[in-house]
């Protein structure tokens, strides 16, 4: 007992209050280790963590119906108004509106079906929890567009066009009246004024002055005159056509059975001196006296002649009677009435004048002439262009 004091003596003050601290500060520590708190706090917190990290994960599970498919709880819905009432859903959607409607749905709860299936908690906590409130966003049904619900609803572009794709046969076309065939245009009719055995010193300048000024073109069957080489070209450049009317103008030469050559050396002669003289080629060609009343024979074989040397022969519908021996004397009133009272309302109207010294009542007769064929509807043109038959 003695000697304890002695010990406690050998130790100095300082020394023992460290002694002592360290070893409440073991104690603490391992009481931090042992105790009955230390050791339950890890433990708990262990526990809490699986337990929040259970309850997330089955949250979102939980969730995941709801949020990817929201259509999933008016899949039901949507399901039982077709099986309950399948008259009025027949009624109200055509065949095939049903089927597409139908496969949409179930394309919308397939998904939701198979995720619930895959988790027993899930399902079961589902059940459990309060349903969630019916989608109002279902997919309409597709609009009604059977003949029979066509009649009720106003028809636009936009329904004739789902019509047809939908198969609806459109309305009948309205009925078109016979149409009515247009009037035939008329007849464009063409007078050929043609002036023969000029020209003339006295009369051709007043014709080409009345020609001038009515714009009328005109045909000169002329002879071959010398000293007018003035009026030949004047007929020329002013656009009138000069004809080969042959060269002596002698019936006994021209038309004479056994004398074809004299017929063509003739004509040949005449077209030589309107080339040579006024390098104007002529293609047109006048019988003197013209050809009706003749033998066929000889006006066959001089036509072949014509033909060989290029020419169309031409007679005419109307004469004056300006040179008729018996006409001597014919005014100009009369020459104006035989014109215009003949014409017939031919197509094609090729009028006979002539151009000599005494025909001034010719001369005084053409503008009345040409004003009262313009009435008709007549216009005028050169024989050139007569269209060939
Ligand atoms: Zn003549």
């Amino acid at each position: 007992m003695e000697q304890q004091p002695k010990i406690t003596q050998k130790t100095t003050k300082p020394a023992i209050t460290k002694i002592r601290k360290k070893k409440r500060t073991r104690e603490r520590g391992l009481n931090m280790l042992f105790s009955n708190k230390a050791h339950k706090f890890p433990f708990l917190s262990i526990t809490a963590a699986a337990y929040i990290v259970r309850l997330a994960i089955t949250l979102v599970v939980l969730a995941l119906p709801v949020i990817l498919f929201p259509h999933f709880s008016a899949i039901s819905d949507a399901r039982h108004e077709q099986t309950d009432t399948p008259a009025q859903n027949a009624i109200e959607t055509t065949p095939a509106a049903n089927n597409e409607y139908t496969a949409k749905v179930l394309s919308l709860s397939q998904p939701s079906i198979e995720t619930l299936a895959g988790s027993q908690t899930i399902q079961q906590e589902q059940t459990d929890a309060p349903q969630p409130k019916p989608q109002t966003d279902i997919p309409e049904k597709p609009p009604d567009y059977s003949p029979a619900a066509s009649s009720q609803q106003p028809w636009d572009d936009a329904t004739d066009i789902i019509h047809y794709m939908n198969g609806v046969p459109p309305e009948p076309p309205e009925p078109k009246l016979p149409a009515i065939p247009p009037e035939p245009p008329e007849p464009m009719k063409v007078a050929y004024i043609t002036i023969d055995d000029g020209p003339s010193r006295a009369i051709t300048p007043g014709i080409l002055d009345v020609l001038q000024r009515e714009e009328v073109p005109a045909t000169f069957f002329v002879l071959p005159h010398q000293g007018l080489d003035d009026i030949y070209m004047r007929i020329i450049e002013e656009g009138h056509e000069i004809g080969n009317h042959s060269y002596s103008h002698n019936y006994t030469r021209l038309y004479s059975s056994h004398n074809i050559e004299a017929f063509k050396d003739d004509i040949i002669m005449a077209r030589d001196f309107i080339l040579e003289n006024f390098g104007y080629l002529t293609t047109s060609f006048r019988f003197p006296g013209g050809s009706g009343g003749r033998s066929s024979a000889v006006i066959i074989s001089r036509r072949e002649v014509l033909a060989e040397l290029g020419y169309r022969d031409f007679n005419w519908q109307i004469d004056s009677g300006d040179a008729s021996p018996h006409d001597t004397d014919k005014s100009a009133d009369g020459i104006v009435s035989q014109v215009l009272s003949n014409t017939r309302n031919r197509e094609h109207l090729i009028i006979l004048f002539h151009d000599t010294a005494s025909k001034r009542t010719t001369l005084e007769a053409l503008p009345r002439i040409i004003s009262g064929l313009r009435e008709q509807g007549y216009t005028f043109d050169i024989i050139r262009n007569y269209p060939i038959s």
